[in-house]
């Protein structure tokens, strides 16, 4: 499998395209590609993760310390990641775990993991 290959950056990115194409085609009924709202979304996330700080060393973005999304993007993202992200166990079990991987792997940079939700309240 190429994604296994790819650095983390585009792993990420193959991953939340996966996701924002799951919920697209779930709510916007969009057979093919993406509908004009979530290719958007799609592009914004592309551009914030080719800007993020972290680079390679990135953490997955419910771990990051750093906020780089506008409270608008923050907010579709959120919904689609609340939505694809336990679904995505099922229909790509593979990124699912990719995923998780990266998550462990790169967790490092954040030390609140006892504190749940505390970036929800910030
Ligand atoms: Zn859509």
């Amino acid at each position: 499998m190429r994604i296994f290959f790819r650095n983390r950056l585009e792993r990420e990115s193959i991953i939340v395209k996966a996701m924002i194409r799951m919920y697209c085609r779930h709510f916007h009924h969009s057979r093919t590609g993406l509908c004009k709202v979530c290719s958007e979304i799609d592009s914004y996330s592309e551009r914030r993760l080719l800007h993020c700080k972290f680079g390679k060393t990135k953490p997955v973005c419910k771990d990051c310390p750093v906020h780089c999304y506008a409270p608008k993007q923050r907010e579709e993202m959120r919904q689609i990641m609340r939505w694809a992200g336990p679904r995505m166990l099922f229909s790509h079990p593979l990124y699912a775990l990719i995923h998780l991987a990266d998550s462990k792997k790169h967790s490092t940079i954040t030390n609140n993991k006892n504190e749940p939700n505390s970036k929800e309240i910030q």
